[in-house]
């Protein structure tokens, strides 16, 4: 496959990919990228996305983010940025769409809970648990373990990752190692996802009355595009309302992001992928509109994340995970034969792996099979 002319020259281009670690047979008739995201749309781990908590537990309601959802407006505004900078679209995608891959039950409060519990044997990251989905997890393929990704999309999954972690990774590792920078699509698709998780929880959270547009009017952000909206349509409210403001921000952040980058890029006069690598990070917001969304950030953590409802329900989701983790290892023979294997080969890092697996309903049936004094025949 040749190179696409209409991509920037600091794209990342299928055709000279770093390639996979199990070689194969090319792609073609689709792009080397457009083939990871396909294997990740169809992965077993991208499917129990829709049963995982974003902020509100997956049964709370009907019209809440899941991880699923969260995924799916990442890859769109990603894709979005992406196409409108002349970047590898493809790329982007998948990076996105794997990029929680490696999320426990339960958001942040699963996760805090799980590296809590693993802190004796290497601790749990989620970004790098999305990149053990991706090459070991994942059983599909009769030759090798996981999806064998290429580098670039496996590159963008690892956003973040210690250095002592980093060290084990070889190749993928090194960037952390020498402080360099991974694609312009990976850049973009981690600023997608901040983009599309402040937006939505804003949604979710006045959807479930834990928050208000009176108080939400302390962010400038919203409080701008409400009054613009109001200017436009006094009579406007409910839902209507809301939708017409948050389309509003996304649509602030996305053309703030876009117009700076490309003015980053100029400045720094990047002509190629490995220019991109070796600047500082060149994907960003003006310093105002960044300063206004940490802003929102602030609020939200204080006001929805921190909210009393909120707590109740992580502060349990932090129990069920612990009291799992504690009772598997203790006891690893209540584990069904496949999970007992994978431990006495594993230890703790298989407990972890099959916990950061489950979805929010599979940990609570777990929880109630295990503790549960009515299903004791179970
Ligand atoms: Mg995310």
């Amino acid at each position: 496959m040749s190179a696409r002319p209409e991509l920037a020259p600091y794209a990342a281009q299928d055709s000279l990919t770093k390639g996979r670690v199990h070689e194969e047979p090319p792609a073609a008739p689709r792009g080397e990228f457009q083939r990871d995201r396909d294997r990740i749309v169809h992965s077993t781990a991208f499917r129990r996305l829709e049963y995982k908590t974003q902020v509100f537990v997956n049964h709370e309601g009907d019209h809440f983010r899941t991880r699923l959802t969260h995924s799916l407006e990442v890859a769109q505004i990603g894709r979005t940025i992406a196409r409108m900078l002349n970047l590898n679209e493809e790329l982007t995608e998948a990076v996105t769409l794997a990029h929680d891959l490696g999320h426990t039950p339960f958001g942040h409060a699963g996760q805090d809970a799980l590296n809590a519990c693993m802190k004796d044997y290497g601790g749990f990251e989620h970004n790098l648990q999305s990149l053990r989905v991706v090459d070991q997890l994942e059983q599909r393929y009769a030759e090798f373990d996981g999806l064998n990704l290429c580098f670039e999309t496996r590159e963008g999954i690892l956003k973040h990752c210690s250095l002592a972690n980093a060290r084990e990774l070889g190749e993928l590792g090194q960037r952390f190692l020498e402080k360099k920078q991974p694609s312009l699509e990976a850049q973009v698709a981690n600023l997608a996802d901040e983009i599309a998780y402040n937006n939505h929880d804003v949604d979710d959270g006045l959807r479930s009355g834990l928050l208000s547009e009176e108080g939400l009017m302390e962010s400038r952000l919203f409080a701008r595009h409400h009054d613009e909206v109001m200017a436009k349509y006094p009579q406007l409210n409910g839902r209507r309302k809301v939708h017409e403001i948050i389309r509003r921000m996304i649509n602030t952040l996305i053309i703030d992001l876009v117009t700076t980058t490309r003015a980053n890029l100029e400045r720094a006069g990047v002509q190629s992928l490995a220019d991109v690598r070796n600047a500082s990070p060149l994907v960003s917001l003006s310093d105002e509109i960044r300063e206004q969304q940490r802003e929102l950030k602030h609020y939200l953590r204080i006001n929805l994340y921190q909210h009393y409802q909120v707590m109740r329900m992580t502060s349990k989701a932090a129990r069920i995970i612990q009291s799992l983790f504690d009772t598997f290892l203790a006891e690893p023979r209540l584990l069904s034969p496949e999970h007992h294997e994978n431990v006495q080969r594993d230890g703790a890092r298989a407990i972890s792996d099959y916990i950061a697996g489950m979805t929010d309903r599979y940990a609570m049936r777990e929880y109630r099979r295990i503790f549960g004094i009515e299903e004791i025949s179970v």
